[in-house]
């Protein structure tokens, strides 16, 4: 069957997994790529399979363990059925064809069916000081945590808002690390007022406190409604200033936490490059405050053969995502003309859309109860870094944009290089559009989308050139 219809699936995380899973119970035998050593994406994702490595899945994922046993169990029994290719990053993909490499070896995978599962990462937003060594993103942190099994410092501070925020400080106190503090840039208020739509998903909600009221219980400072004011040190982290956030901001006492290493994250961003790169139609998504793809409620995107599913397709996190991917691979079946299998828990494309749905209710609840803080970037310093992989600081983005020169992001980045480096903007983009948005005085979605460019993340450069040496860089990458 795959010979006659490539399906490609780009993740294996909850959803990419779930989705091939689906697949197969229908007689599909799909290409699964990850660039991950193991599957099961960011919230399940595995240690190193070394012998070394002692924490248990309860100690690893705590109430989440038998989901991620779950997970992980699906995807081993469907290895002997999918063509699995670990660490294999997907870095490039137009006209029906990805570009991966592995090992430094570059393959060109042809698909006519694509799913594309690429989950989120953390969403950066610049702090005086965010640049020191010591300084992780809170997703960072927890990945130290959970693949190589340490912390990543002495005296930690959490600090910014989302879930991932009381999590992850959760995690490292009972991992026995030294918690410092929890600092949200969020009041108790935006999260008591967000409350009546959290309770639509009662154990979410309920986990949410839990995390807080365990992590006061053993000693953690937690301040809310924060304004950080810096990351202090010199070679490496020394502390962290912050202040209250109310009114009266300017005048408020600033109060410093020594520490030697910070976690920082305000949520999280879908990661659309490949579907952007595909060619999908976006959106600006004002609950999230960022563009996604256009997507049906299956999965559609708005181009035939190419479905997107989990956090990638818009962030709601783990249960979303299973769901998600197996809605997203019926959508496809579909359209391939191939029947629903029957033996997948007895659950149809209705249900799915119902659990959906009732998801993004909850949804609605977290980006409200932890929004990220679009203030500060008034008083960003000149000097701080914004783009730290081209070294553009904000006041060189403030001279661009308050001569005239740059009201659209991408004008921006071709004036100032912010978002051309190695991260090709998936830390810096949302600051700078923030900035821009801010500076200008216009709304986010007016600002502009960051458009996407091939390779999404460094490789190395033998799998870019052809045999005759000569490097096969996308034309409209070539003048930048
Ligand atoms: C760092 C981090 C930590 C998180 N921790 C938690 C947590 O503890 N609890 C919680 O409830 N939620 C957590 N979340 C959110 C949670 O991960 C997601 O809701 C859930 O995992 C989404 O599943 P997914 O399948 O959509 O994506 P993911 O689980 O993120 O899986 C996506 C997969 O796609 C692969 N991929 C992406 N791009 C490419 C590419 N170009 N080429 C090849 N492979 C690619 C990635 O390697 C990854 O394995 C976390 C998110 C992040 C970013």
């Amino acid at each position: 069957m795959n010979g006659e219809h490539p399906v490609v699936i780009v993740g294996a995380g909850p959803a990419g997994i779930r989705a091939a899973q689906t697949l197969v119970a229908a007689g599909i035998r799909p290409i699964v790529i990850d660039e991950n050593a193991r599957w099961g994406g960011q919230i399940y994702r595995q240690p190193p399979a070394d012998a070394g490595f002692q924490r248990t899945k309860a100690t690893l994922y705590g109430f989440e363990a038998k989901k991620a046993d779950a997970v992980h169990r699906t995807m081993r029994d469907l290895l002997p059925h999918i063509d699995y290719r670990p660490e294999t990053l997907v870095w490039g993909c137009e006209a029906h064809c990805l570009d991966t490499v592995c090992n430094g070896r570059e393959a060109r995978v042809p698909f006519t069916h694509l799913i594309i599962a690429s989950g989120a990462t953390d969403r950066v937003l610049p702090v005086p000081g965010w640049t020191l060594p010591g300084v992780y993103t809170l997703g960072g942190a927890q990945v130290a945590l959970k693949a190589q099994g340490c912390a990543i410092g002495r005296r930690v501070v959490l600090a910014g808002t989302g879930p991932l925020l009381y999590l992850v400080a959760y995690q490292y106190v009972k991992a026995g690390a030294q918690v410092e503090a929890v600092l949200d840039t969020n009041a108790l208020s935006r999260q008591v007022a967000a409350a009546p739509t959290l309770i639509s998903q009662p154990s979410t909600f309920a986990k949410g406190i839990y995390y807080v009221a365990w992590l006061k219980a053993h000693g953690v400072r937690v301040e809310r409604d924060v304004t950080l004011v810096g990351i202090d040190g010199a070679k490496g982290v020394t502390g962290i200033r912050f202040k209250a956030s109310h009114d009266d901001c300017a005048k408020a006492r600033v109060d410093t936490i020594a520490c030697d290493a910070v976690g920082l994250g305000f949520g999280l961003r879908p990661e659309t490059q490949l579907a952007d790169l595909a060619g999908c139609r976006f959106h600006f998504d004002q609950l999230s405050r960022c563009w996604l793809p256009d997507r049906d409620v299956a999965g559609r995107s708005s181009l035939p053969g190419v479905y997107v599913a989990g956090d990638g397709a818009g962030v709601a996190g783990a249960d979303a995502a299973e769901l998600a991917g197996r809605r997203a691979a019926l959508a496809l079946l579909d359209d391939l003309g191939v029947a629903h299998p029957r033996h997948l828990d007895g659950i149809d494309a209705a249900a799915l859309e119902r659990r959906l749905k009732r998801i993004a209710v909850f949804r609605t609840g977290i980006e409200a109860a932890f929004a990220p803080p679009q203030r500060p970037a008034k008083q960003w310093p000149d000097d701080m870094t914004v783009c730290r992989c081209e070294e553009v600081d904000a006041g060189t983005l403030r001279r661009c944009i308050r001569d005239g020169e740059a009201t659209e992001i991408n004008r921006l980045k071709a004036l100032t290089r912010i978002g051309m480096g190695r991260c090709q903007g998936r830390m810096c983009g949302e600051a700078a559009i923030v900035l821009l948005s801010v500076e200008t005085g216009r709304p986010l979605e007016n600002v502009g989308r960051l458009r996407s460019q091939a390779p999404i993340k460094p490789i190395p450069i033998s799998p870019m050139l052809f045999d005759d040496g000569v490097a096969a860089i996308p034309e409209e990458a070539r003048d930048e």
